[in-house]
């Protein structure tokens, strides 16, 4: 019989390599398996200065690899490998994959979230065409250039800085009159004089030729509809849990997120879920870090068969 963990982790950002870490330091024989590169969604970001410990912040993608060899040092081991299947109510639990099936009596499931889509039509051939979700990975395309980012959230204000020192000029289009995000943002928008608002606004239509040449958007009180010519569009308006594997096994909330709280227990006796993938309140690195720990608290609990 193939080899059986006493954890498969699902994911190689901060909640899963964190649970790593506190599994194989706790003696257990665990594996993380991830997708492209350790990190998740955190190595997109270029400066992290809300996880402590870094005086001077530090950058995603070099924490994601600080994770990794932390909890490679105690045994912990990583495949590179796309999960395909679950099956997570068989003993042991059988996790599928593009390299094989990974056996495990506990499944710790740290798939994280992607990127939201604005659901308009042609978003799909669009995307790497001009429509972009991800400034710190494509934002050098548009030096020079103007772009157009969508959304009012930390993400969005973060990446319409960042395009501001690439880009010639930026438009932030957000739906409402205010930000949600934080006041710590507010003096650095200010400052940049490349930056420009749309408030109250909505894109209702991507407009292209081969590739993007801009966005149609809606006046959301007034219902005017205006066309602006950008270079590029960036949609940051939040994300989706990548919870489709999951769909008809566990139990998951009406945002698709899987239900489970803070011991990140999951309907399942044995499986667990960490980060930003269940249901909580503030998605952010430190809270996925102490999902992870927790997660391994509660799966030695299950292991020693208390519950
Ligand atoms: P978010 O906080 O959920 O914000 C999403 C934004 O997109 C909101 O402004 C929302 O508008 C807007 N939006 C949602 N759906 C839309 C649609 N269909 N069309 C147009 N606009 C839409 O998401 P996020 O900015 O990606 O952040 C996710 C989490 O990561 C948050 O907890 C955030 O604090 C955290 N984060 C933190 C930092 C940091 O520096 N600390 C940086 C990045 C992200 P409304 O405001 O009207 O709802």
């Amino acid at each position: 019989m193939a080899h059986v963990y006493d954890m498969v982790i699902i994911g190689g950002g901060p909640g899963g390599y964190s649970a790593a870490l506190y599994a194989a330091r706790a003696g257990l024989d665990v594996v993380v398996l991830e997708q492209l590169s350790a990190g998740g969604q955190m190595a997109l970001s270029h400066q992290i200065d809300n996880y402590p410990g870094f005086s001077e912040g530090i950058d995603g993608f070099t924490l994601g690899i600080q994770m990794q060899e932390g909890a490679e040092r105690f045994g912990a081991k990583t495949e590179y490998a796309e999960v395909k299947s679950l099956d997570l109510l068989a003993e042991p639990k059988r996790v599928e994959t593009s390299e094989g099936t990974f056996l495990g009596k506990t499944v710790v499931y740290a798939a994280g979230a992607g990127p939201r889509k604005l659901g308009l039509p042609e978003e799909e051939t669009l995307a790497g065409q001009g429509l972009h979700y991800c400034a710190a990975c494509d934002g050098m395309f548009y030096k020079g250039k103007t772009v157009v980012v969508i959304g009012g959230g930390n993400s969005a204000v973060a990446d319409a800085l960042l395009l501001s020192r690439l880009a010639e000029k930026v438009i932030l289009v957000h739906r409402r009159d205010s930000l949600r995000a934080d006041k710590v943002y507010h003096k650095a928008l200010e400052e940049a004089e490349n930056l420009e608002f749309r408030w109250n606004s909505v894109a209702v239509e991507l407009l292209h030729r081969e590739r993007l040449s801009g966005v149609r958007l809606k006046d959301v009180n007034s219902g005017r509809e205006t066309d602006i010519s950008c270079d590029g569009v960036f949609v940051s308006v939040g994300r989706t849990p990548n919870t489709g594997l999951l769909k008809g096994q566990i139990a998951l909330d009406a945002g698709g997120y899987v239900s489970a709280g803070e011991s990140c227990r999951t309907n399942i006796p044995g499986v667990f879920a960490v980060g930003d993938v269940r249901t909580k309140a503030l998605r952010q690195i430190v809270t996925a870090a102490a999902d992870g720990a927790v997660a391994v608290h509660y799966a030695e609990e299950y292991l020693a068969g208390l519950h």
